[in-house]
């Protein structure tokens, strides 16, 4: 049996028609009909080759489909992956649940062939059932994206957190969503003043085009890939207040010491979550209808949605439909 996909052969190349043969369904894997698959800013970073050689290359990474084999799930089962696919499962971590921090954790499509595929296989740990209230489509890019700033937005609560989430696109419409569903006040901190009205439907209070005022959040989550002015979000923190870097900036953050030593501030980063807050993340998302705004497109114009999400065009995440 082979698994049909699209693939990338080198960095930037167009994606082609590609088949393989699957590794045999291991005893605690699970094989899926893939329905849906979200395309993230890490999909288009491998593609371009920019992370390291990894082709012939299979993208995707927001995965939800059907359970067709394995003991984990009823046949027929609607489930989602994410980023990771695998972990060493007995470190110290993986005894933890923080499979995440694994040092032999692995990616769905980084060294794996990935969701722009018909089929594929993973093992258990990392797969998640769909709740009933979500759509596919709108699921999937929950389990890249979505857990990425539900992981520091839950993690960092404390009562009446302020947070300002900068950049309003693939995270930062779904970190305004959680954030305000789970009781903070909400700021959204973009450049583009035309954002304004979108980023108050998806959850903020306020909305910030120019400088923060000091001492003003508790939390500030930078979904951006920009490199920001660290002097300026800095004093925009309150004592212990936290910056997390959550977008894939390609520079340094230069950080004033004194705004660490005085006041205790912590400059941090994020990425994904582990699987129990993945699960914790979907129920919370069909309780409180967090879902992603999707541009459906079908699988056969890859080329042309990863051109999008290259582009920042989509608003404000692609999903190719099967
Ligand atoms: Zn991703
Ligand atoms: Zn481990």
């Amino acid at each position: 049996m082979s698994f049909s996909a699209l693939a990338a052969h080198a960095p930037k190349a167009a994606l082609e028609p590609y088949s393989y043969e699957p590794e045999p369904l291991g005893e605690h894997d699970v094989e899926i009909a893939i329905s849906h698959c979200g395309i993230c800013h890490s999909d288009v970073h491998l593609v371009d080759g920019e992370w390291g050689d990894y082709f012939p290359l299979v993208p995707g990474h927001e995965i939800v489909g059907t359970v067709v084999a394995g003991k984990a799930f009823p046949a027929g089962t609607r489930v989602g992956v994410g980023w990771q696919c695998n972990s060493c499962g007995d470190c110290s971590y993986c005894a933890a649940g923080e499979e995440v921090l694994c040092s032999e954790n692995q990616a769905t499509c980084q060294g794996n062939f990935g969701g722009f595929a018909d089929r594929i296989r993973v093992d258990e740990r990392f797969v998640f059932a769909i709740p009933d209230g979500l759509g596919s489509a709108e699921a999937a890019p929950l389990l890249c994206g979505g857990i990425t700033v539900y992981s520091p937005l839950q993690r960092y609560f404390r009562k009446s957190s302020r947070v300002a989430v900068i950049g309003i696109g693939g995270l930062g419409h779904l970190a305004l969503q959680f954030a305000r569903a789970m009781g903070y006040q909400v700021t959204a901190v973009s450049r583009s003043p035309e954002k304004e009205a979108e980023a108050r439907k998806h959850g903020a209070h306020e909305f910030l085009t120019g400088d923060p005022v000091p001492g003003s959040f508790d939390l500030v989550l930078n979904t951006a890939h920009a490199v920001l002015d660290m002097s300026t979000w800095m004093a925009a923190l309150s004592p212990k207040g936290i910056f997390c870097q959550l977008g894939a900036a390609g520079e340094p953050l230069e950080v004033p010491v004194f705004s660490l030593i005085v006041g205790q501030r912590v400059v941090t980063g994020s990425a994904i979550g582990h699987p129990s807050v993945i699960r914790d993340m979907l129920a919370f998302a069909a309780e409180h209808g967090v879902q992603a705004q999707v541009e459906v497109m079908p699988m056969d114009q890859a080329n042309e949605a990863l051109d999008r999400t290259r582009r920042n065009q989509a608003r404000y995440r692609v999903v190719l439909a099967r």
